[in-house]
């Protein structure tokens, strides 16, 4: 919904022809500038506070300027007006898209963040035993992918992420669950082929081991990630908020593990900074069968963060840590997959039609590119290439300049020297896909 409407800038615009055409997409455009990209309705729809109280069982409301307070006999879930991160129980989660209003009567969530928060993330019941789980334990980067670098103390993402694999394999074992490694020595794997291996393996679940690297040295933290629903961009500042990606049909099953990820690690560790759980689309998270996360468990550009990351007691609880997640996740996904039956079923044919379709754009892109390499009989003013050819988008799906993502097709350019790794920037090839893919959009 936008601030201006169509009756009124007519009657504020001079009559003469011609004024008020411009006019009015002068104002279109001032429109789009100055309403907050916000107040957009979220696909799926809004939920009111009436709807949210009762699904999530809300008893007690404060209402404050900048945030509402939301309780009842067992939980506690803080918003922020217009803000997309939250706390529930004390872990910080960020929502799709931003609840907004500031009453009973005008407070609103997204439809999608009200069944996450309803069926993955609060539901406290869970089964006596653990469901018996293959586990794939995916350590990122490796071979001549190193992965970000700590200097001083001197410690590689490759060797932290397979070192925190080595651990948690045996303790997943000893909690019953069967263990499968996409890697277990210093190679290098594409990330399709990781993806790829969820799926030859069987896996119930993909979890993928980082370490995180910010420009910024005093950055420090963990954070779990978790790909966005369809219809959704990325949680990190930057993303374009009315993004359109696929997403997997894996949602509620992965939001229900990246935040039991995150609520172990914030219940035992208060000394540490909880950056949340957060959602990309990320390669291996969006292309792997079953559902999946991805923990970065602190910053190698903080060097005292990461001389605690390289003490094996550090790594040896952390691990303790990811395997109690697992063993809770393993005794509510049961329950979470009855609850979420069909919801999955419409995921999964939304996202078929979605991929389906944009293989199609592709395939024609690429024989419209065979074509156009073909020497042409007439000069034209765009050099015998169509203009549309040009469009900035690869004809890989769904690449990005990311660290977690597939590299495109074709070699990307040089990459910034200053470029912060992976948690809280929107690559700029991200953006131009995510024009295109906005207007591929039907529903836009
Ligand atoms: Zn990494």
């Amino acid at each position: 919904m936008c601030c201006f409407r169509r009756g009124e800038r007519g009657t504020t615009l001079p009559k003469r022809p011609g004024w008020r055409g411009r006019g009015g997409t002068l104002g279109v455009l001032l429109g789009l500038a100055v309403c907050p990209l916000w107040a957009q309705t979220p696909k799926g729809g809004w939920a009111t506070f009436q709807d949210a109280s009762r699904r999530l069982g809300i008893i007690g409301c404060v209402w404050e300027d900048t945030s509402q307070l939301f309780t009842n006999a067992t939980q506690r879930i803080r918003f922020q007006n217009g803000q997309k991160r939250a706390e529930v129980n004390g872990v910080t989660v960020w929502m799709n898209h931003p609840p907004e209003g500031v009453t009973s009567n005008t407070w609103r969530i997204a439809v999608r963040d009200l069944d996450f928060l309803s069926l993955a993330i609060l539901p406290d019941t869970e089964a006596e035993k653990p469901k018996n789980l293959h586990v794939l334990l995916d350590p990122g980067h490796g071979g001549m992918d190193v992965g970000a670098v700590s200097e001083a103390p001197f410690l590689q993402e490759k060797a932290f992420s397979l070192a925190m694999a080595n651990r948690l394999g045996p303790l997943l074992e000893k909690a019953g669950f069967t263990v499968s490694y996409t890697r277990t020595n210093d190679v290098a794997l594409s990330l399709s082929q990781r993806a790829a291996m969820a799926k030859t393996v069987k896996a119930d679940l993909l979890i993928s081991l980082h370490a995180n690297h910010a420009a910024n040295t005093k950055a420090v933290g963990f954070e779990t990630y978790v790909v966005p629903p369809s219809g959704y961009s990325g949680t990190a500042n930057g993303s374009r908020r009315n993004a359109w990606r696929p997403g997997n049909n894996n949602d509620f099953q992965s939001t229900l593990l990246g935040f039991a990820v995150q609520r172990q690690f914030c219940a035992s560790q208060t000394n540490r900074v909880d950056r949340g759980l957060k959602r990309a689309s990320y390669y291996v998270l969006r292309e792997t069968s079953c559902p999946a996360v991805l923990i970065e468990f602190g910053f190698l550009s903080n060097s005292g963060e990461a001389g605690e990351m390289l003490a094996e007691t550090w790594q040896e609880a952390h691990a303790q840590l990811v395997a109690d997640a697992v063993t809770r996740y393993a005794k509510r996904i049961e329950a979470l997959d009855g609850a979420v039956a069909e919801k999955r079923e419409a995921d999964r044919k939304a996202n078929e039609a979605w991929r389906a379709k944009l293989a199609q754009r592709n395939a024609a892109k690429r024989d419209a590119g065979q074509v156009a390499t073909q020497p042409s009989k007439r000069p034209s003013s765009s050099g015998g290439v169509p203009q549309r050819l040009a469009a900035p988008f690869p004809l890989a799906p769904f690449p990005s300049n990311d660290d977690h993502d597939e590299p495109a097709a074709q070699p990307p350019p040089p990459r910034p020297v200053a470029v912060e790794r992976g948690t809280n920037t929107a690559p700029l090839v991200v953006g131009r896909l995510i024009d295109f893919y906005m207007k591929e959009n039907p529903d836009k």
